[in-house]
C-alpha cells in the first residue's frame, strides 16, 4: 500500500509512463512504503538530450537562473513539512532532523541565488585586460546516496545551475522518493530539460557516467563506487566531483570538561544514527580521562530514545535500510568476537524495523575493521592514547581524509593539532559543521574536489581566461 506521495517521472517537461519500478521500504517498520518509477536507458537518453538542448539558453540567461535558484529556495521552504515527512518515511531519520535538512537545503539554494559566480580581474591596466570567467561545463550527472538525499541533491543542483549547467539527477534506489518529489515541485519553475530526476539502481548510475552527452559527474557515495566512477569517467576525461566516505577521528585531550564535551562528541558521532559522511567514526581519548569520558558517553547512549521518527520524544530513528542494518550488526558482532567490550548498546537489534541502539566499544585493536573502516551507523570504537603524537599518528593512519576534530580547553593547542590532521575539514570543539559558504570535501581517498563556497563553483565550471591587448593610445 502506498503511504507516501510518489510523483510521476517527468522528462523534457512531460510526464512519462514507466513499466519498471522499485519498492521503497520504511525502515521503521520494514514494510513497503510504495513503488517508485524507475527510468529505462531510453529515458536517460531522452533526459540527456533535453538537458543538452536546454543548455545554451539556460547558460546565456543568468537572470533566469538566479530567479530559478530563488524559486528553488522558496519552494523548499514552502514545502518544508512535506519534504521532511517524505525524508523521515524513507530514511527513518527523526522528523525534527529532516525538518532541519529541508531548512539547510533551502539555505544552500538561497546562497547560490545570492552569490553569482565571480569574474577575477588579473590585469586591468594600460596594456592589457586579463580576466577569468566561469563558463558552464554542460550537462552535470548528479549521483546521490541514501543518507541525506534532499540536502545533497539541492547542493549539487544549485551549484550546477549557478555555474550555468543543466542537470540529470540519479537518486539512490534505497531512498529516491524525496529527490523525485523535489524535482516535481521544481518543474513548474524551470524550463523543460534543465532538471530531470531519474530514479534507478547502480546500473543507471553507470549509464549516466558513460553517457557522452554528460560533461561532469558529481557523485556523493562510497569510496568504492567513487573509484569505479573515476575509472569510467577517464574515457572522455569527464570533470568530476567525488564526495566519498570518511573515517573521521576525534581526539579528546585531558583538559576537557568531561561531561560537557562527552555530550557534544556523542552528538558528533551519533547524530542521525551515525549515518553522516562526516560523523565521528573513531574516538581517541587521553588515558587520564578515558574511563570517565567513556562512562559519560555511555550515559548519553542510555539516555537516547530510539524509535518511531515521527514521535517527538525520539532522538534516534532506525538505521535507514536493511543492507546497512545488517552491515552494522555484523561489525558489532565481529568486534565482540575479536575481544571488543560493549560499553553501551547491543549486539543485535530485533525487528520489526531496523532499530539499533547507540553502541560504544572499547578494547579494539587499530586494525580491526570497525576502527580501520567506515561503519556509517550507530556504533563507535573508543580508544585510549598517552600523548598527542600518538593520537595524531593514529588519526592519520588511514586512507580516508574527510574530517576530524580536536577537543580541548586550550584553543591554541587545539588549532596546532588540527592543522596536523590529514583531512579536508578539521574542527576544534565541534564536529561536522557544514554550511553553504564554507568549502567541504575529502583529502586522500575521501574525495576529489571541494563542494560549497567559491571552490564549489569552480568545480562545476570551466575556468575561462579572456586576455585582451589594449590599444596603445589608451592612457
Ligand atoms: P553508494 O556508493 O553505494 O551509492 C551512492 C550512489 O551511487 C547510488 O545512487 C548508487 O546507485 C550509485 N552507484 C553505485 N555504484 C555506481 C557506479 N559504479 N556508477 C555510478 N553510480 C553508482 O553509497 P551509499 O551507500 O548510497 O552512501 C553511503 C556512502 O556515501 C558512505 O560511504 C558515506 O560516507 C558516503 N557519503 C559521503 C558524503 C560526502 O560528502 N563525502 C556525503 C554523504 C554520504
Amino acid at each position: 500500500m502506498t503511504v507516501v506521495d510518489i510523483p510521476e517521472l517527468v522528462v523534457d517537461g512531460r510526464p512519462v509512463p514507466t513499466e519498471d519500478s522499485l519498492t521503497v521500504v520504511n525502515p521503521a517498520t520494514g514494510t513497503p512504503l510504495g513503488t517508485c518509477p524507475v527510468a529505462t536507458p531510453e529515458l536517460l537518453e531522452r533526459a540527456v538530450s533535453a538537458a543538452v538542448r536546454a543548455g545554451t539558453a539556460w547558460a546565456g540567461d543568468p537572470t533566469a537562473r538566479t530567479d530559478a535558484l530563488r524559486a528553488m529556495a522558496d519552494v523548499i521552504t514552502e514545502n518544508r513539512d512535506r519534504l521532511a515527512r517524505s525524508l523521515s518515511l524513507e530514511t527513518g531519520v527523526p522528523l525534527r532532523d529532516t525538518t532541519l535538512e529541508a531548512a539547510g537545503a533551502a539555505a544552500f539554494a538561497h546562497y547560490r541565488a545570492s552569490t553569482p559566480p565571480p569574474v577575477d580581474r588579473i590585469h586591468d591596466d594600460t596594456r592589457q585586460r586579463v580576466s577569468v570567467h566561469r563558463a558552464r561545463i554542460g550537462v552535470v550527472g548528479a549521483i546521490i546516496p541514501w543518507n541525506a538525499p534532499l540536502l545533497i541533491s539541492t547542493e549539487k543542483i544549485s551549484t550546477a545551475f549557478a555555474a550555468g549547467n543543466t542537470v540529470v539527477v540519479k537518486p539512490s534506489p534505497l531512498a529516491p522518493l524525496t529527490t523525485l518529489l523535489l524535482g516535481s515541485l521544481l518543474a513548474e519553475h524551470l524550463p523543460p530539460g534543465v532538471l530531470t530526476v531519474l530514479p534507478g539502481g547502480d546500473s543507471l548510475g553507470r549509464a549516466l557516467v558513460a553517457h557522452p552527452g554528460v560533461g561532469m559527474i558529481s557523485f556523493t557515495g562510497s569510496t568504492e563506487a567513487g573509484r569505479a566512477i573515476m575509472a569510467a569517467a577517464a574515457d572522455r576525461l569527464k570533470r568530476l566531483s567525488l564526495e566519498l566516505g570518511g573515517n573521521d577521528a576525534a581526539i579528546v585531550l585531558p583538559d576537557v570538561d568531561v561531561r560537557k564535551v562527552a555530550r557534544k562528541v556523542f552528538q558528533g558521532a551519533f547524530y542521525r544514527g551515525g549515518q553522516v559522511c562526516a560523523a565521528i567514526k573513531r574516538l581517541y581519548v587521553h588515558a587520564d580521562v578515558f574511563e570517565s569520558f567513556t562512562a559519560a558517553l555511555a550515559e548519553q547512549a542510555q539516555a537516547t530514545v530510539v524509535g518511531d521518527p515521527f514521535d517527538d520524544a525520539v532522538t534516534m530513528g532506525p538505521i535507514s535500510n536493511r543492507p546497512q542494518f545488517e552491515r552494522v550488526r555484523e561489525l558489532v558482532a565481529s568486534a565482540v568476537r575479536d575481544g571488543g567490550i560493549l560499553r553501551a548498546g547491543e549486539q543485535a537489534g530485533d525487528g520489526p524495523g531496523y532499530f539499533h541502539r547507540p553502541t560504544l566499544i572499547t578494547g579494539l585493536r587499530a586494525d580491526h575493521k570497525l576502527v580501520a573502516g567506515e561503519q556509517f551507523g550507530p556504533v563507535l570504537p573508543v580508544l585510549p592514547f598517552k600523548d598527542i603524537e600518538e593520537a595524531v599518528r593514529a588519526a592519520n593512519d588511514t586512507d580516508y581524509g574527510l574530517g576530524g576534530s580536536v577537543w580541548t580547553s586550550d584553543i591554541t593547542l587545539g588549532e596546532s593539532v588540527a592543522v596536523r590532521l590529514d583531512a579536508g575539514s578539521v574542527w576544534v570543539n565541534r564536529h561536522g559543521v557544514v554550511s553553504p559558504e564554507v568549502p567541504f570535501g575529502g583529502a586522500k581517498q575521501s574525495g576529489v574536489g571541494r563542494a560549497n563556497g567559491s571552490p564549489g563553483i569552480d568545480q562545476y565550471s570551466e575556468l575561462k581566461t579572456v586576455s585582451i591587448s589594449l590599444p596603445s593610445t589608451r592612457t
